[in-house]
């Protein structure tokens, strides 16, 4: 069997168009939804990502706003700009890039944003609310797992779902997500004792470890369907997932490839999460 691809970029691209039209229709009310992204320090990749969520939002005919500071910008003034966007009826989201100069507190910076513009959804409230299946805004990254795996119909009810990783950003949030759609969650971390035991009994795996070929065709169920969320390099420097794309693509039923699979969805749940936060701001909720 080789396996179907499910494409990142495809999916995404549907899905900004849902979100150019929502915008669309909410200016109409006289409301332009608006993406703060706050970018401290000359991280080079955090520079590459936040240019790629502006340059979304644009595309999307959201208004966004790059705030960008030096290095040795004080926690006591970050707090502040972020207390100004809070109070902003012209920003919607707030996106603080990580990581964030050693000298600065992220989780209190985190927590200083307000929960009804987390759009991230790493705030203690936003973890909160996912626990305790609540309204509120869902990591992107796990988010985008679940529409791919809603884009391929899958019902999750009953299913095993094996998550590899427990950040809070990733894997945490991931199993929350699909023990609310009913399936049987196991999550597994480095200190695992069987990983392969434990996946060859998964009907769903997600890979979410930032270790090339964590998941080779040997530890997949035939029929499997395989969610890649890693980002490496590989000896050539090309980027590449958690796994043996090669080899699991010929066991699994479903995969998502590395570049191009789970990395676009991330961003544009960004974007739904922003257009849903700017609906819920001119609803009055
Ligand atoms: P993280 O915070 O470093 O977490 C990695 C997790 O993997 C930890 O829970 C760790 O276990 C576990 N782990 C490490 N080695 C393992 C092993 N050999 N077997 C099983 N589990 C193992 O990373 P993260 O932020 O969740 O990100 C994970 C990967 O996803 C990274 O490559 C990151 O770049 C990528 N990522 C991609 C996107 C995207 O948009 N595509 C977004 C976010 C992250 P312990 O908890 O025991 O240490």
């Amino acid at each position: 069997m080789t396996a179907q691809l499910i494409d990142g970029n495809a999916l995404s691209k549907q899905l900004r168009a849902q979100v150019a039209e929502r915008a669309t229709a909410l200016k109409a009310q006289g409301v332009t939804p608006g993406l703060a992204v706050v970018l401290v320090g000359d991280n080079q990749a955090s520079q590459v990502y936040v240019r790629n969520k502006v340059k979304a939002c644009q595309d999307s005919g959201l208004h966004s706003v790059l705030e960008k500071y030096e290095a040795d910008m004080s926690e006591a003034e970050l707090l502040a700009r972020v207390e100004a966007l809070n109070n902003d009826p012209s920003i919607h989201g707030i996106l603080v890039q990580l990581p964030l100069p050693a000298h600065i507190d992220a989780q209190k910076v985190i927590e200083a944003i307000s929960p009804l513009k987390d759009v991230d959804g790493f705030h203690i409230a936003s973890a909160g609310a996912l626990m305790t299946g609540m309204p509120g805004f869902w990591p992107c990254t796990p988010y985008g797992c679940m529409k791919m795996l809603e884009s391929i119909g899958y019902d999750l009810k009953g299913k095993h779902a094996v998550v590899i990783g427990r950040s809070n950003i990733v894997g945490k949030p991931m199993a929350l997500m699909l023990l609310q759609k009913n399936a049987t969650v196991t999550i597994c971390h480095s200190a695992t004792r069987d990983l392969k035991a434990q996946t060859l009994q998964a009907d769903v795996i997600v890979a979410a470890v930032g270790k090339r070929n964590v998941l080779t065709a040997d530890m997949v169920k035939p029929g499997a369907v395989v969610l890649d969320v890693g980002m490496n390099r590989n000896d050539e420097g090309k980027l590449c997932g958690d796994v043996d794309f090669d080899g699991v693509r010929e066991v699994a039923s479903h995969i998502t490839p590395v570049p191009g699979g789970v990395g676009p969805m991330t961003i544009t749940m960004l974007l739904v999460n922003t257009l849903e936060a700017a609906e819920r701001a001119a609803a009055g909720a």
